[in-house]
């Protein structure tokens, strides 16, 4: 299959192409404002099982939905949480993943199986067309090869999905950079699920008691039932074995100068670029800038595959506000390799 690129800039009728795609039971790749997102027609369980096939994701770790109104997640959820309001009041369009009880309309291919579905209203303009345009919800995960860092460059999607899918819709580098913030409201308790650009802070100040899903903090064995499954699978890695270091700035970047072997990557804050002159080193942002910092991280944990490291060291963010975020995909990417100093 070849995978063509659509780009609005050049042509006035990508979207509409774009769309025609999908309602033909394609895969599409679509930018958001979190990370580039592979997307089918929810509604279609052929479609979406191309994704999974498209991508090598395992078939137990659902598809979030996307929608371009509010109104259309009574079409889909049919006990749609208190909550839910408040959440889209304050979040929507936006980073936000809602996981609500699931109606009928959404196939076994989305949900795998869960009775509940992830719902989001993305803020992106091209992604709310591309919606409207298709007329269904796109169910649609992140646009990378499973297990790889994701997608915020159409290039980056290009370079994991080439012949794979039959279009990329190009809409230039995604402004957060992390995936979605995904929050269930299918319990008793609201549980954060994936820390995103909505922060347990902001999340806590709309809902109050938030509770944070130990697949945050661990490693989840593949045979453990978890709320989100696609926490317990190796994620967002480099093909060099990474090891995050966390504590001071200052005391971080002197332990890993000090452990520094042959082809050794740095993944450091822009304050510490020249502290590792024999190592191939890649900028997070500056240390106080958590927003510069989820706008690059995968695109610097792609970089290094483009190279012959064979270990990572990386510096990490505390896990406040947006860091929660940026140190969660870190050290996901570390398998949990964790050095504290
Ligand atoms: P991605 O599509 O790569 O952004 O991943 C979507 C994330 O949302 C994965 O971690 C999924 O396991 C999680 N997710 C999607 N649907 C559900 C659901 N119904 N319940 C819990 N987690 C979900
Ligand atoms: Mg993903």
């Amino acid at each position: 299959m070849k995978t063509s690129i659509l780009s609005p800039g050049r042509d006035e009728n990508a979207v509409q192409t774009a769309a025609a795609l999908l309602k033909q039971g394609e895969v599409v790749g679509m930018p958001t404002e979190t990370v580039y997102g592979l997307a089918a027609n929810a509604l279609d369980g052929r479609a979406v099982a191309k994704i999974f096939r498209a991508k090598g994701r395992p078939q137990d770790n659902p598809l979030i939905v996307h929608i371009a109104d509010f109104d259309q997640i009574f079409d889909l959820c049919p006990a749609v949480p208190p909550q839910a309001a408040a959440l889209a009041a304050a979040f929507w369009p936006g980073p936000l993943t809602m996981i609500v009880p699931k109606g009928d309309r959404i196939p076994q291919e989305v949900s795998c199986g869960l009775d509940t579905v992830g719902i989001r209203l993305p803020a992106h303009p091209l992604a709310r067309a591309l919606i409207r345009a298709a007329g269904v919800p796109l169910a649609a995960p992140s646009a990378n090869t499973s297990g790889r860092p994701s997608t915020t460059t159409a290039e980056h999607v290009l370079r994991d999905m080439d012949g794979k899918i039959a279009a990329i819709l190009d809409g230039g580098a995604c402004g957060v950079g992390v995936e979605s913030t995904v929050v269930s409201l299918a319990g008793d308790t609201p549980r954060l699920l994936r820390p995103g650009g909505v922060t347990l802070e902001q999340l806590r100040a709309v809902l109050g008691t938030v509770e944070v899903d130990r697949a945050l903090y661990e490693t989840i064995g593949a045979d453990v039932q978890v709320s989100a499954p696609g926490m317990k699978y190796r994620h967002y890695a480099p093909k060099a074995p990474v090891t995050v270091v966390r504590g001071d700035p200052q005391r971080t970047a002197a332990y890993i100068r000090a452990h520094i072997g042959s082809a050794t990557g740095v993944l450091c804050f822009d304050e510490y670029r020249d502290w590792f002159p024999t190592c191939t080193v890649a900028c997070l942002g500056a240390q106080d800038d958590l927003a510069a910092q989820a706008r690059v991280v995968f695109d610097r944990l792609r970089a290094f595959d483009e190279t012959s490291v064979a270990q990572i060291w990386a510096q990490c963010p505390p896990d406040e506000g947006l860091g929660l975020a940026v140190a969660n995909r870190i050290k996901k990417a570390a398998g949990f390799r964790i050095i504290e100093v």
